[in-house]
């Protein structure tokens, strides 16, 4: 099969290539799948280039998640001909993952397809419109209504921001996106942004406590951004932490905590329950419709993926990137 291989040895260093693969040396698991489409989400892009050690195990698969239909199951929740999708649980970090032919998997990990959208549908929501629901229902459940006020989103351009815009527009709340690139400023509002700043207004240290101006946030670049937003969260309202794309320090004061109750609210998409990740996706089914996926996604074949997976990690990538194996 053909699959994008990482390899370290002590001649070659670290390599990433797409490479043909004996299916025989794909790892145990009880349910084989037809990967049909995978994504490019920041974590293969640190994967692929070897910029962060998100590969523990080698040779490794890289691809930390997939759409496909089950090929052989041993397992009875799952039967030939089912369609299913992947996210996270240490796939193409610690066991071989999506950006391949087939792999083969733990059923544990795997849940049904939504029948409302297609595999090419689900990969272009990929883990990283997945992760922007799961921060959404993570607001929502701390009281966040849109009546609260604006939800400010940062990294706007990227995979979980432009997401995290474009289902808090279709929800009702109004936003404020946080970006680099103010050139992509139409699309952002297309996502449904009302408002955008500069994201060199939370880049930089600044006060414990400042003016109050989100009644919520949705946070996928930490650091002094991080910092920042949880320092201008309105009183009771909540930050929805998921990324580290400015840096994964923090360094601020317990002051919004204590003095205006604000909620710092972790987001790991990877270690999801299922019933969580069924939840996300049934939404992500009624809320995501297909001309926001064109506005939103690219789609690349496998001999792509190296380049751009290099592009995603420079933020040259707006939005996202489906790979149609
Ligand atoms: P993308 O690369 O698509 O987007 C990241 C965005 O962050 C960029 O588009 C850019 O937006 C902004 N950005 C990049 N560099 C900086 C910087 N130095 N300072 C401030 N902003 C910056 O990545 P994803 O959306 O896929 O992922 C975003 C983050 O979320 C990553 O850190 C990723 O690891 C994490 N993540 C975590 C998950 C979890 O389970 N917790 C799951 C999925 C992702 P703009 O150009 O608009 O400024």
């Amino acid at each position: 099969m053909k699959a994008i291989l990482i390899n370290k040895d002590e001649t070659a260093g670290y390599t990433c290539k797409l490479s043909e693969v004996d299916e025989a040396q794909l790892p145990e698991g009880d349910v084989l799948v037809q990967v049909e489409y995978s994504t490019l989400n920041y974590k293969d892009g640190l994967a692929i280039t070897g910029k962060a050690p998100v590969v523990r195990r080698f040779p490794m698969v890289a691809g930390i998640d997939f759409a496909g239909t089950v090929i052989e199951s041993t397992n009875s929740r799952f039967q030939a001909g089912d369609q299913v999708i992947l996210n996270g649980w240490g796939v193409g970090e610690t066991h071989w993952g999506g950006l391949a032919e087939k792999a083969r998997v733990k059923a544990d990990w795997l849940i049904k397809k939504p029948e409302a959208l297609s595999a090419a549908q689900t990969m272009a929501i990929g883990t990283a419109g997945y992760t922007a629901m799961l921060c959404v229902q993570a607001i929502q459940s701390a009281g966040i209504t849109p009546e609260s006020g604006t939800v400010l989103v940062t990294g706007a351009n990227g995979g979980v921001g432009s997401f995290a815009l474009r289902i808090l527009k279709q929800l009702g709340y109004t936003t404020c996106a946080s970006t680099g690139r103010s050139e992509e400023a139409e699309y952002l509002k297309t996502l449904g942004a009302s408002e955008i700043i500069d994201r060199a207004e939370l880049s930089e240290p600044g006060k414990p406590l400042q003016a109050e101006r989100w009644a919520a946030v949705i946070d996928s670049v930490g650091s002094h951004t991080l910092a920042n937003a949880c320092a201008q969260t309105q009183w009771g309202g909540a930050v929805a932490a998921c990324g580290l794309a400015q840096g994964m320090d923090l360094k601020m004061t317990v002051a919004p905590f204590i003095l205006r109750g604000v909620s710092l609210l972790g987001v790991d998409s990877v270690m999801q329950p299922i019933a969580q990740r069924e939840s996300a996706w049934a939404a992500l089914a009624e809320i995501i419709n297909q001309d926001d996926l064109n506005t939103m996604t690219n789609e690349i074949t496998l001999d792509q993926v190296i380049e751009t997976g290099a592009a995603l990690l420079e933020g040259k990538v707006r939005g996202r990137v489906a790979v149609k194996i």
